[in-house]
């Protein structure tokens, strides 16, 4: 297998063999001709729902980066997370990591109670202990966490339960940590994140250790039938934008770890959540499922009131107040502002790392928290 690097770079190989390009055309028809005798010119493009040259390439970029058996990719990371919930019967059991990214905690709320699903909401701390108690058709947990950035130990959490094992790994990459390596049935992260990293495509992606499964096939013919398609052009800039996958990650990482030791010394600082900080639950278990850094998102959480973090926050020059993550340029958001009835401390500060320099980072955080 090559190395991560390599296959980004390369894009797994994806060149165009029609003009010699070194980079894959973009080709956006729907629809695929079949010639004279109603044999299809190509028998793997017929209509764009069902699949996509462009689609395809992406994709085994994907699979070779997470080492995996097959890779789907959807038009967001909410549309990936559903396609698996979709699958489990009415009155499955399910137990989901609590403290997770909001828009994915509210989605399975609200399916789980159409569907009549017994739902287990327990933080990452009990979740080995719940897993290893309760049955469960479906585990699902998040890793390193949004915005409070735990981590849980996937193999724990595989060795404890019967249940199929699905990981979100968006602010890992999987540069960062392959958590099919270590038991995840399923591992998903949200593309739009920093696997794309130019804040300009909504992707979502899920690969597996074992293409055969049952709930797999569904998942398949599910996003096929019901259309949760990713379109060609999303797909060939998301191609063209994980070229410099891994060398993004590594700056942002570096860059993250920086600042989050700078903040955390910083007297108008109470604490800052990062996986690569020892102080930090979980950074033992980052520190096993992580290689090459902890990722480009931690969270601040700054001395004062909801007031002090909304002025340092509207100080900051650099830094954009926008919502998301994993992109190039750095960003902050005041999480409370989101989701005021969920516990994030009034104090937090949650921030992507770009890949900005190091220096401007720093000062920008300075002036803002003088
Ligand atoms: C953004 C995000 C999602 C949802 O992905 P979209 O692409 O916005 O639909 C899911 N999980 C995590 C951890 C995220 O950060």
């Amino acid at each position: 297998m090559k190395k991560p690097a390599t296959i980004a770079a390369h894009a797994a190989g994806a060149v165009d063999q029609h003009s010699g390009g070194v980079v894959p055309a973009l080709q956006p028809s729907t629809t695929f001709m079949r010639d004279a005798d109603y044999a299809p010119v190509r028998a793997d493009n017929i209509y764009s729902r069902d699949d996509s040259d462009n689609l395809r390439q992406a994709q085994e970029v994907l699979r070779r980066l997470e080492d995996a058996a097959e890779t789907l990719l959807f038009p967001s990371g909410m549309a990936a997370i559903a396609a698996v919930f979709r699958t489990l019967p009415n009155g499955a059991k399910v137990i989901v990591q609590s403290g997770i990214y909001w828009g994915t905690m509210a989605w399975i709320r609200d399916f789980c109670e159409r569907r009549e699903i017994a739902l287990t909401e327990v933080d990452a701390d009990d979740l080995i202990a719940t897993a290893a108690e309760q049955p469960a058709d479906l585990v699902f947990i998040e890793t390193p966490s949004n915005p409070w950035l735990k981590s849980v130990d996937i193999a724990a959490v595989k060795d404890a339960t019967s249940g199929l094992l699905v990981v979100d790994a968006t602010a890992a990459t999987p540069i960062l940590m392959r958590g099919l390596d270590f038991g995840a049935d399923i591992v998903m992260h949200s593309a739009t994140k920093g696997i794309n990293g130019h804040s300009d495509v909504l992707a979502g992606v899920l690969s597996t250790r074992n293409a055969e499964t049952e709930v797999w096939q569904m998942i398949r013919a599910d996003r096929k039938m019901a259309g949760a398609i990713l379109g060609p052009f999303e797909a060939w800039l998301l191609t063209r934008a994980m070229r410099t996958l891994p060398l993004r990650v590594e700056r942002m990482s570096q860059n993250a770890q920086e600042l989050a030791e700078h903040l955390l010394a910083h007297d108008g600082v109470e604490d800052v959540f990062y996986p690569g900080l020892p102080h930090h639950v979980g950074h033992a278990i980052a520190q096993k499922q992580m290689q090459g850094g902890y990722g480009s998102l931690l969270s601040v959480l700054v001395r004062g009131d909801r007031a002090r973090a909304l002025q340092v926050t509207g100080k900051l020059q650099v830094f954009l107040r926008a919502t998301s993550l994993g992109g190039v340029e750095s960003l902050v958001e005041h999480r409370q502002t989101i989701e005021p009835h969920t516990g994030i401390p009034e104090n937090l500060i949650r921030v992507s790392v770009g890949i900005e320099h190091i220096d401007d980072l720093i000062a920008d955080w300075e002036q803002a928290l003088a």
